[in-house]
């Protein structure tokens, strides 16, 4: 069947219809949650190269390599074949590609383990002390800091030594490109062959990966950025939620256009979300219309520990899947016969604000016999992206470093090596941080730890910014589609100590009407009970 406007443009809204159909130049789309931002870029690209623009003369960036990797597969369902010539990607996989179209060969990437081992070397000091100065070279590379005298010696001796061992490090995936394009001819090379841009996730972008998109742009550059200041969880990282400020000063004739049906959720899981988010001072305010039904009531559950926990949300999924015991989970996951309902493993997201708190989750779904992975393991979901994103990018630098994928082709769609633990298909519950869980949806969410110290997470850092938390717990709670469960213990052992937790105090910020509270006792309370109720016999 050949594509045709109508099916480009089937089932959409008037204002996505307009920003998929909008004429070059640059374009802003600014919408909440699961208002079909993603969608759009998806049509919009299908709809330019309808309309004759070369799949190679596009490149759409995403944040992760995994949101690359599901773009790929819905415009290869729009475009087929075409499809794969799209320049679809990191903004790191794009840097890497400048990097060797300039004529780099035979280099290597260092890892973050391997930057601090140089500079331990270097510096002749322990690794805590390398971290730090690691840190402080990221920042510049990133054009967040300047070199100044404090870092200026080693900062130095760094650079000299990653050019002794023909080495770059992850920032100078950007860092470089950008130098590399201030020449007026690479930067002419690199718009003639990139006529259309496309960012997703554009809140999150950073002043180095900002100014590698003005070069590639120029001034007058077709380029399209979607977000929602609302999601900006990055800012810790150089983020700026100024960037659609600065979009609309960077292109004055920039077209704006707001999507504000939301698609995903239910109408309870929208006003409730929407109520947290307007205590946010610093926000643009902006209309989120819910186009689904009312929906079921939150669930905010006060439990006795971070074991319950796991518990409840085994036997929440245990209900809907129609099955209960270990046996009947394992034969199901083994790829038999699916439950009662119409449930997948797949529809169940956990999701908590510290990897820390995975530990006792994972126990509970290792007991159950329920197939689950772990998504964005490592401390952050950077560390966790950057690690996925060297694997796959020493791939294509050296392909036998591709373990176990057996790919010929490191090139092909499969995007990553086995580093990449997540599995859009997998029939599987997904456990994962809040900053990884971003752009994604689940029919039912779990939020775990929603107590103070953790959601807002400040039991690590003095000075945490609320707002960002805030909207961090938004993106946690816009990821559900149908049910969402905000779950809390009162106890919870975390970094080597048994702590006492009060609820988190966003819980209060959402109006009681679209939350159900449940308390279960503590284990010990409930035995003496049942003790002394056998005693009366
Ligand atoms: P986020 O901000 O969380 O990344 P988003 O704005 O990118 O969200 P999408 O993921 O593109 O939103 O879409 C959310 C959901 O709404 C998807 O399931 C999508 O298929 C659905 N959707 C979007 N637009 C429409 C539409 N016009 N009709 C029906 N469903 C839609
Ligand atoms: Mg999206």
């Amino acid at each position: 069947m050949s594509l045709t406007e109508a099916h480009i443009l089937d089932n959409l809204n008037d204002s996505q219809k307009r920003a998929v159909t909008a004429a070059d130049g640059p374009l802003l789309v600014v919408a909440g949650p699961g208002t079909g931002k993603t969608l759009t870029i998806v049509r919009r690209i299908a709809w330019l190269i309808h309309h004759g623009a070369r799949p190679e003369s596009m490149f759409a960036v995403t944040f992760t390599n995994r949101a690359a990797r599901e773009m790929k597969e819905r415009t290869g369902a729009l475009l087929g074949n075409a499809a794969s010539k799209i320049f679809i990607g990191t903004f790191h996989l794009l840097g890497l590609t400048i990097i060797r179209d300039g004529g780099a060969d035979g280099f290597t990437i260092l890892s973050r383990d391997e930057q601090i081992e140089l500079l331990k070397t270097l510096m002749k000091c322990p690794a805590r002390k390398a971290q730090q100065a690691a840190e402080s070279i990221s920042r510049i590379k990133n054009f967040l800091d300047d070199e100044d005298d404090g870092i200026k010696e080693i900062f130095e001796a760094y650079q000299s030594a990653l050019r002794q061992k023909n080495a770059f490090d992850f920032d100078d995936l950007i860092r470089v490109p950008v130098e590399m394009l201030a020449r007026a001819e690479v930067a002419r090379k690199y718009r003639d062959r990139f006529t259309h841009i496309i960012v997703d996730e554009y809140q999150d972008i950073n002043s180095a990966q900002y100014r590698l998109l003005r070069l590639l742009a120029g001034g007058t550059g077709n380029l399209c950025a979607v977000g929602d200041s609302d999601q900006a969880i990055y800012s810790f990282r150089g983020a700026d939620v100024g960037n659609f400020l600065n979009f609309e000063k960077d292109f004055p004739d920039a077209g704006r256009i707001t999507l504000s049906k939301n698609y995903r959720s239910s109408s309870v899981i929208i006003n409730a979300a929407d109520s947290l988010i307007r205590h946010n001072a610093k926000r643009i305010d902006k209309e989120l219309v819910p186009v689904c039904d009312r929906g079921a009531t939150i669930a905010v559950i006060d439990l006795p520990d971070e074991r319950a926990e796991g518990e409840i949300i085994i036997r929440e999924i245990e209900e809907r899947m129609g099955g209960t015991s270990h046996y009947q989970m394992m034969q199901r996951a083994g790829g038999g016969e699916q439950g009662s309902g119409s449930c997948r493993f797949s529809d169940f997201a956990v999701i908590f604000r510290t990897n820390a708190q995975a530990k006792a989750i994972e126990e509970a779904f290792l007991a159950s016999g329920i197939p689950y992975q772990v998504i964005g393991r490592r401390q952050s979901m950077q560390s966790k992206e950057i690690e996925e994103t060297l694997a796959y990018l020493r791939s294509l630098i050296r392909p036998d470093d591709i373990v176990g994928s057996g790919q010929p082709d490191p090139r092909e769609a499969k995007f990553l090596s086995a580093a990449d633990f997540f599995d859009p298909r997998a029939d599987a519950v997904t456990l994962m941080t809040l900053h990884m869980a971003k752009g994604l949806e689940f029919p039912v969410v779990f939020i775990t730890g929603c107590e103070g110290g953790l959601v807002p997470c400040t039991i690590m850092k003095d000075g945490v910014d609320m707002e960002e938390e805030r909207r961090l717990f938004y993106v946690g709670m816009t990821r559900a589609k149908e049910e969402l469960y905000l779950l809390r213990a009162r106890n919870r052992f975390l970094y080597g100590q048994r702590l006492t937790q009060s609820p988190s105090p966003f819980l209060k910020e959402i109006p009681d009407e679209f939350l159900k509270s449940t308390v279960v006792p503590d284990r010990m309370k409930k035995r003496k009970e049942k003790d002394s109720q056998l005693g009366l016999f």
